[in-house]
Parts: C-alpha cells; structure tokens; sequence
C-alpha cells in the first residue's frame, strides 16, 4: 500500500473506541453501556422552544458568535450557580458540541513544539487535536480507585513549554471530583508558567453526594487565563444536538473566535434558542438531573459489586470503572474482556486502555449509567446471569 498522504494523527489513527463499542452493541443486540448517551431524560420544553424557533425564526446563519439569547442565558448560569460574573457579549461564544470548543482552544492557543498538560485517562479527541496541532503532550497519571493528584508529579509536568492544562473535571472516564486542594495547585502552576487552563466542564451538573463543583475559572488566580467550556448535550440529556459554549476573558474569546470562524463559523440557530430556554429553567430542574444520575450511579454500583467488580470511586459524570481482575480469563485484557461482555453477556461497555497514550493498563472497562432504569436493571440481570453471582 502506499503511504498515506493524510496528516500521520488521522492516517494512523483508528476510529474512537466509542463508535467501535457502539456498533459492536448493535451488531450483537447488546445493551450499551459503553458510549456515553442517556436514553431518557430529555426535557420537553427544551425541545418545543427549539421547534418553535424551527417554525418562527430564522434558520439561516445566526451571529457567528451565537444568539445573544443563548450567549446572555450562559452568563445569567455562571451567576446563578457559581456567582461569576461573565460579559455575555464579550465573553461568551457558542459552538458545535463541546468536541469544537476544546478543538479550537487547542488550535488557537498550541503551536508547534508547545507542551500541553493533560491527566490520564483522559477524553479520547484531546491528545490528537493538540498533536495535530504540533503540541506535545505531557499527561499526569491518576490511578484507580481514587484518581488524586499527585502534586509532586502534576509540578513535574510543567516547565518552560507548556503552554496549556486541559483539566476535564468532573472527569471522563474515571468519575472523578476534583478536590479543592487539587484546584487550587493547578491554578499556582498555570500562574507560574503562565499557562492557559482549558476547562473542559461538560459533567457540571453531574455531581453526587450532595458535592459542589467549583469551576476552575473562578479559582483565585484563573480568572483570566480559564477557557470554560460547557455542553447542552450532557445538561440536557441531548447529546445529539452539539450546542457547546465557551466562557473566557476577552484576550482569550476574541483569537479563539477567529478559529470558531474557519472550523464552523455558527451552530444552527433553532437549537440555541432551546437551549437558550433550558438555561433559565429554575433550579428543580437541575437538582432532578443530578438527583436521577446519583441514584442510576447507585443502581449501577450495586449490580457490578454484585458480581464481583471492584469499582472505582464515581463522584460525577455518567461513568463508572470498574476493574475486571477477577472476571477476566488468564491473559485477557480490557478489550478482549470488553468485547466477550458484549458478545456473550450482552452488555456493551468502554475499555480504558483507549484513554491512554503509552503503557495503559490493561485491568479497567468503563460502564456508562446514564440509562433508564429498565434499562440497567435488564444489563444487572444479564450479568448476574452470565457471571453468576449476585
Ligand atoms: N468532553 C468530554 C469529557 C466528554 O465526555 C464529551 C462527551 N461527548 C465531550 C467533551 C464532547 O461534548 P459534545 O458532545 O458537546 O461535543
Ligand atoms: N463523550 C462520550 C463518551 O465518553 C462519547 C462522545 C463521542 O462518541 N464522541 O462516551
């Protein structure tokens, strides 16, 4: 064969681990516990004041920085739930899915030979958007069960070249809170190298046990030079709809809007006028999200102990990790493992190897609960049928 002409990120690349696991569920009939989409949940007055607007506005090209309604509901969130105050025409811009906005915070702010600090695991587009880029990454291990920070290793990371931290938190796939502690030795560092934080906080309002989530921005310190990025897709349980939004300081807004022009340009206008609406729905609406995920989390929690797992800690997200060593064959790894779930117990999962550069371990799969509870009772049963325990 000859030699690809495609750039060596996306010529050698295979697809996402994601789109693998999900059609290997459909092929097989498995319940999917592996991409992270709910089933249920989406809130209906979202979705009729984005077909209102499908009938009654516009749908030509919005504003390229978003319509004011949606850039002035995510500041009015900011105040409301964290009491930041943001300039929504200065600071806000609306993009395709948080997968553009971390996308073109990378573009706009990695040039070739710079370092980016990331931790591992970590969400599958980063390291090959910063690569693309010409970046290097600098990843920071976390291991299971509880994922801290090692602080001595976190400083280790940092040095004359970096240039960004991209800190995803609550954090896919290991469920991980970061602690206040933690935030707080980011924020010193990004001071010190003068680094940009890339907030990758598409989980905020999936975080259990009565938790609060600070976001990074409003860190002492990290006013300034935080890019925060949110998604409808995970607040509204409509990931198919990819309305992402940025929050940063002007410096940082007006070069990454630049990029946002050339990668996308704008995002259909009817689906930000929904959620435009879902942002200002009052509060019971984001408590009933966080409090149905929290008992899904227990639900699932007690299945997977149920037949041996050992899990690690879940504070947020839609995710759980649990370690196979005691189901798993001699010599199997994650992705044999993952791949025998869902064909022969019929329950498709995520193994965590995918979210690491070199050396992953090769012990985790990541189960994704944010489903019906139909839905994960049916996957307990399955498993408890096939492991036969429980
Ligand atoms: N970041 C993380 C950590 C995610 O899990 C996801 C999930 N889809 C995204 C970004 C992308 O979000 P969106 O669908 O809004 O592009
Ligand atoms: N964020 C989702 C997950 O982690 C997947 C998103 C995607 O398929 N790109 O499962």
């Amino acid at each position: 064969m000859t030699k690809s002409r495609a750039h060596p990120v996306f010529a050698e690349g295979g697809t996402t681990v994601f789109e693998v696991f999900s059609a290997l569920a459909r092929e097989t009939g498995a319940i999917n516990l592996g991409q992270g989409f709910p089933d249920h949940g989406e809130p209906e007055e979202v979705i009729a004041a984005a077909r209102a607007a499908f009938s009654e506005r516009s749908n030509q090209y919005p504003p390229m920085m978003g319509v004011p309604e949606l850039r002035r509901a995510v500041a009015d969130h900011a105040r409301r739930f964290y009491g930041l105050d943001v300039d929504p025409m200065r600071e806000v811009m609306v993009t395709s899915g948080a997968t553009e906005a971390l996308t073109a915070a990378i573009l706009t702010f990695v040039q070739p030979g710079d370092e980016v600090v990331t931790f591992e695991p970590m969400y599958d587009s980063y390291a090959p958007m910063i690569r693309r880029a010409g970046g290097i990454v600098r990843p920071v291990r976390l291991s299971a069960p509880d994922w801290s920070v090692d602080e001595d290793a976190l400083a280790a990371a940092f040095g004359p070249r970096t240039r960004a931290i991209i800190v995803n938190n609550p954090m896919n796939p290991t469920g991980k809170l970061f602690s206040a502690r933690e935030l707080s030795a980011i924020a010193r560092l990004c001071e010190k190298f003068d680094a940009v934080a890339i907030a990758d906080e598409v989980y905020e309002h999936l975080v259990f046990d009565n938790q609060r989530f600070t976001p990074l921005i409003t860190v002492p310190g990290m006013r300034e030079r935080t890019i925060r990025v949110g998604s409808a897709g995970k607040t509204f349980s409509l990931t198919g709809w990819k309305v992402g939004y940025i929050t940063a300081a002007p410096d940082l807004l007006t070069p990454l809007s630049r990029c946002h022009q050339f990668l996308t340009f704008s995002t259909p206008p009817s689906l930000q006028y929904g959620v435009a609406h879902g942002l200002a729905m009052k509060d019971d609406y984001f408590q009933g999200l966080t409090r149905r995920m929290n008992d899904k989390r227990d639900l699932l929690v007690r299945a997977l102990s149920g037949i041996g797992l050992n899990l690690g800690v879940c504070a947020g997200t839609y995710f759980l990790i649990a370690d196979i060593g005691v189901l798993a064959k001699p010599g199997e790894d994650d992705v044999a493992f993952a791949t025998r779930l869902t064909r022969e117990a019929g329950v498709a999962s995520i193994p965590v190897s995918a979210f690491f550069g070199r050396d992953p371990p090769r012990n985790l799969i990541r189960f994704c609960f944010c489903k019906t509870d139909e839905t994960l009772n049916e996957a307990a049963r399955r498993l408890t049928g096939h492991f036969g325990r429980g």
